[in-house]
C-alpha cells in the first residue's frame, strides 16, 4: 500500500468546509482593504529562494524541495510566496503600473522540517503583500488586515509581537556588536551557532539548542543600536497600531526566520498550539526587490499558517460548521424511474437547490437511510405507479408531511421546496 508523504496530509471532504471557510473569510476581507488575488508557479528556479531568502537560513541551508529537471536545471518547490511574488511584480512591471500594490496570495508551500503537530512539509499559506510603500501607514495596515483576519475568524487566543530590525545601517552595527559579544563564548556554543556566527550572526537569537540559551539571554539587544531614522519609523508604527487600537508586546528578541527584514518584524503566536506557537508573520523587507534583481522597491508582507490557524480554532471550539444542504434527494425505484428522477434533480439544480440520486440502485429503505444521512430537507420518490400517473411523491423530512406533485408541473415542485427555506 502506498502511502501519503511524510509530513504531507489529505484534507477530506468532512475537513474541506472549515478549509473553505478560512479561504472565503481571507478572500473577502483582503477584498474589502482592496487587495487582489495573484497566483504564482508552485516551482520557481533555485537561485530566486537562495537569493531572496538567504543562503544563511534554515529554510534555503536545509529545508528546500530542490531537484535537478530534465535539462539539468535546478528547480525548487516554493517555500515561501514571497520571494515568488516579487518576481511576478518585477518581471510583469506591475510597480511601474501602480505604484501601490496590494496583493494576496493562498497555496501550498514545501519545506522539509521534521514534522509533528503544526508542522508539515507542505502546508498552506495565506499571504498579502503592500508593495511600493516605504511609509508606515503600509506597515500599520499590513497589521491591521491580519489583526482583521484572526479576528473575523472568532480567534482570541493569541498575541501579536512587534519589533523592529532597523534599517541596514543599524543592523550592521547591531552584527558587530553581537559578534564581539558571542565570539568569547562560541568555543562552548552549538555548531549550528558556531556556523552562523561570520555568516548571519542574528540566526543565533533564534538558536533551539539548550546549551546556547543562556549565552543568547546576556546578548546585546537590537533596539538599543537603532539609529534616529530606524527609532522614528518604528515609533511612528507604534502609535498608529495604537491609534487603531490593535494590541501588541513589544518584543525586542523577535528577528524572524529570513534573511530580508528590514524595520518592522511582527509574529501573531499562541500559547495553545505547544512548540508552534507562530500562527502567522511578517514584516519589512526593503531590499528584497534588489536582490532578486529588481528596482528598489519597498515592501511589507504577511503569512499565515492555515493547518496552524485550524489547530488553534479547534482549540477555541470556533471551528466552523460545515453543514451541507441537500434540498432534494431523489429515490427512484425501477429502472425506468432512474432518468425521470436523474432530470428532476437537473431542474432543481438549475434552480440553484442541492439535488442528488442514489447512483447504487439500493432499495427504497436504504435510499430513505441515505437521504436521511445526507439531511436532505426533502425525498422525492418516483416507482412504477407513480411513474404510469406522471407524479412523483414529495416528502417533506422535518414534517413527515407527503402529498403527489406532477412531474411535468415543475413551478410546483419548485415552489413546494423553496417554500420551507
Ligand atoms: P514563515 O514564512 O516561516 O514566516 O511562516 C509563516 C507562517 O507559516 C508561520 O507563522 C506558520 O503559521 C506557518 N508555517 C511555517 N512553516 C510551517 C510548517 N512547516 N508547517 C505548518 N505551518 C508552517
Amino acid at each position: 500500500m502506498i502511502q501519503a508523504v511524510r509530513g504531507t496530509k489529505d484534507i477530506l471532504p468532512g475537513e474541506i468546509g472549515a478549509w473553505q471557510t478560512l479561504e472565503s473569510t481571507f478572500r473577502r476581507i483582503a477584498g474589502q482593504f482592496g487587495f487582489h488575488e495573484l497566483r504564482t508557479p508552485v516551482f520557481e528556479h533555485t537561485e530566486l529562494f537562495s537569493r531572496g531568502i538567504g543562503e544563511t537560513t534554515d529554510i534555503v541551508g536545509k529545508e528546500m524541495y530542490t531537484f535537478l529537471d530534465q535539462g539539468q536545471t535546478s528547480m525548487t518547490l516554493r517555500p515561501e510566496a514571497t520571494a515568488s511574488i516579487v518576481r511576478a511584480v518585477i518581471e510583469n512591471t506591475l510597480v511601474e503600473k501602480n505604484p501601490l500594490l496590494r496583493l494576496w496570495y493562498m497555496g501550498a508551500m514545501f519545506r522539509q522540517e521534521r514534522p509533528q503537530k503544526g508542522r508539515l512539509r507542505q502546508f498552506h499559506q495565506f499571504d498579502a503583500e503592500i508593495l511600493g510603500s516605504a511609509q508606515p501607514e503600509a506597515d500599520a495596515e499590513s497589521i491591521m488586515l491580519a489583526h482583521t483576519i484572526l479576528r473575523a475568524l472568532g480567534l482570541t487566543a493569541f498575541e501579536l509581537r512587534l519589533n523592529s530590525l532597523g534599517n541596514a545601517a543599524s543592523r550592521l552595527r547591531y552584527r558587530e556588536a553581537l559578534q564581539s559579544y558571542f565570539r568569547p563564548h562560541i568555543s562552548g556554543m552549538s555548531d549550528d551557532s558556531k556556523n552562523r556566527l561570520e555568516k548571519n550572526p542574528l540566526r543565533i537569537l533564534d538558536s533551539k539548542h539548550a546549551e546556547d540559551a543562556p549565552i543568547v539571554k546576556g546578548a546585546p539587544i537590537l533596539t538599543d543600536y537603532l539609529d534616529d531614522d530606524s527609532q522614528n519609523y518604528f515609533e511612528r508604527v507604534q502609535k498608529l497600531l495604537t491609534a487603531l487600537e490593535i494590541p501588541y508586546i513589544a518584543d525586542d528578541r523577535l528577528v524572524r526566520g529570513l534573511d530580508y527584514y528590514s524595520h518592522t518584524a511582527f509574529e501573531f503566536v499562541t500559547t495553545r498550539l505547544g512548540s508552534q506557537n507562530a500562527i502567522g508573520g511578517g514584516g519589512r523587507y526593503d531590499g528584497l526587490f534588489e536582490q532578486i534583481g529588481g528596482k528598489p522597491t519597498p515592501g511589507i508582507g504577511f503569512a499565515f499558517g492555515i493547518e496552524r490557524l485550524l489547530l488553534l480554532l479547534d482549540e477555541e471550539q470556533k471551528t466552523p460548521s460545515t453543514e451541507t444542504v441537500c434540498d432534494l434527494y431523489v429515490i427512484a425505484l425501477d429502472d425506468d424511474s432512474s432518468a425521470l428522477g436523474m432530470k428532476l434533480a437537473q431542474t432543481l439544480r438549475q434552480e440553484g437547490f442541492t439535488a442528488i440520486t442514489d447512483a447504487l440502485r439500493r432499495s427504497f429503505k436504504a435510499q430513505m437511510r441515505d437521504a436521511d444521512r445526507t439531511k436532505a430537507r426533502f425525498v422525492a420518490i418516483i416507482g412504477e405507479a407513480e411513474r404510469t400517473k406522471g407524479v412523483a411523491i414529495l416528502k417533506n423530512m422535518a414534517t413527515s408531511e407527503q402529498h403527489e406533485v406532477a412531474l411535468q408541473d415543475t413551478n410546483s415542485l419548485l415552489q413546494a421546496v423553496r417554500r420551507t427555506i
